[in-house]
């Protein structure tokens, strides 16, 4: 970038607690939430590790329900804080069920904590969260949900759910920055915080700092300095999100999603990794390797054909043979979907992998977006 075109980030007026102020209440509504919402100064692991580490002690019993990496994540810091971690898993081709969470509730009284990843943006599956909020709700315990790859992905209906702490980043769907993140907080999620001894405080992993600092004294005084220019740019992510209409946004998501999926599956060799299309996260879509092929190879040899689109091998254990097609934020394009089944195409002929046609394929894009967006 060069000097003239640069964006001027130095200089700006101070941010003051009323226009900090507004950026939560946007975020809230956003989110659907009228509970308070904290904005976080951090990438949105800082959250979601303030939340358990608040919300959990020793003597708790946590459900930690698993269907991607972060899942495990949060089994680590819940044993940390002393919980006993009861682990329900889904296969990362699918999602978990509200019966599957109802007989782990049945079997184990005691679970006062729940935590669940709503959409998992590396392993492609989204989870019913409306269902399983409510047989949380049913049974007691707080609900901790990391909405991070769902929000303005797929409707994130945070208050109507039951979810007592949910979590949302903006570098995801937002198309947004990454350095800050919200959290939302139920008042008996506050109630369970603010009787834990050992939740932190004087700590940058305080939630109750927040409370007592900053939103029981009506957020006239901001406790720190702001992270200025993130908050300006979360304000601007959600204030592009409502102008161009937060279901008009989702529908691009699920479009994207819905032409991947369909233009995969006409071009064979590759599949969706992820089974059912309702258990599909709106965010990106996984992709099974052929049989015998390292995915890290079809996904270097489409990067080799267009190194502009989103698609990348999957992290860890998966590397061999998942491969991801990012379609969030501005990637929510049908432009960005062709042109990722077209590098997708030409990597797998490189490969001299038999596939099918890629005019096929391309025509399968188009005509699941239009079905998403005319639907
Ligand atoms: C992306 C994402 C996060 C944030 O993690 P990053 O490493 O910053 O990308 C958290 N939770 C989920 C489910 C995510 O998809």
């Amino acid at each position: 970038m060069t000097a003239n075109t640069a964006p001027v980030l130095l200089d700006l007026e101070p941010l003051g607690a009323a226009h900090f102020a507004r950026v939560e209440d946007k975020v809230a509504a956003l989110m659907r939430t009228r509970e308070s919402v904290v904005a976080m100064q951090g990438e949105a692991l800082l959250p979601l590790e303030a939340c358990i580490r608040s919300a959990v002690r020793p003597g708790s019993t946590a459900l930690n329900i698993i269907t991607g990496p972060y899942g495990e994540t949060f089994g680590g810091w819940l044993r940390s804080c002393g919980a006993e971690v009861i682990t329900v898993t889904a296969p990362f081709s699918g999602a978990v069920g509200p019966e599957q969470v109802a007989e782990a509730l049945r079997a184990h009284p005691e679970i006062d904590f729940v935590s669940l990843v709503h959409a998992e943006a590396a392993t492609g599956n989204t989870n019913p969260v409306a269902a399983i909020g409510a047989v949380v709700r049913e049974h007691g315990a707080l609900l901790m949900l990391d909405a991070v790859a769902s929000v303005a992905a797929e409707p994130l209906l945070t208050d109507e759910w039951g979810v007592d702490l949910c979590v949302i980043g903006g570098q995801k769907a937002m198309a947004g920055p990454a350095g800050v993140s919200a959290v939302s907080v139920s008042a008996r999620a506050w109630e369970r915080i603010a009787a834990n001894e050992q939740a932190p405080r004087r700590s940058y992993l305080s939630l109750l700092d927040w409370k007592e600092r900053w939103i029981d004294g009506g957020r006239t005084a901001l406790p720190h300095a702001p992270a200025q220019l993130e908050m300006l740019a979360l304000e601007q992510a959600v204030d592009r999100i409502e102008a161009a209409g937060l279901d008009t946004v989702i529908a691009r998501h699920r479009a994207a999603a819905a032409a991947t999926r369909a233009g995969v599956r006409a071009l064979g060799a590759l599949s969706p990794y992820v089974t059912r299309d309702e258990d599909a996260a709106p965010a990106a879509t996984t992709l099974r390797a052929p049989d015998g092929v390292d995915a890290r190879e079809v996904v270097a040899a489409a990067l080799a054909a267009d190194r502009t689109v989103p698609v990348q091998a999957a992290a860890g254990a998966l590397a061999k043979e998942m491969i991801r097609v990012n379609h969030y934020g501005l990637a929510a394009d049908r432009a960005v979907v062709l042109a990722s089944l077209s590098a997708l195409a030409a990597g797998l002929r490189a490969l001299g992998i038999t596939a099918g046609g890629t005019d096929e394929a391309l025509e399968a894009v188009g005509a699941a977006w239009d079905a998403v967006l005319e639907g």
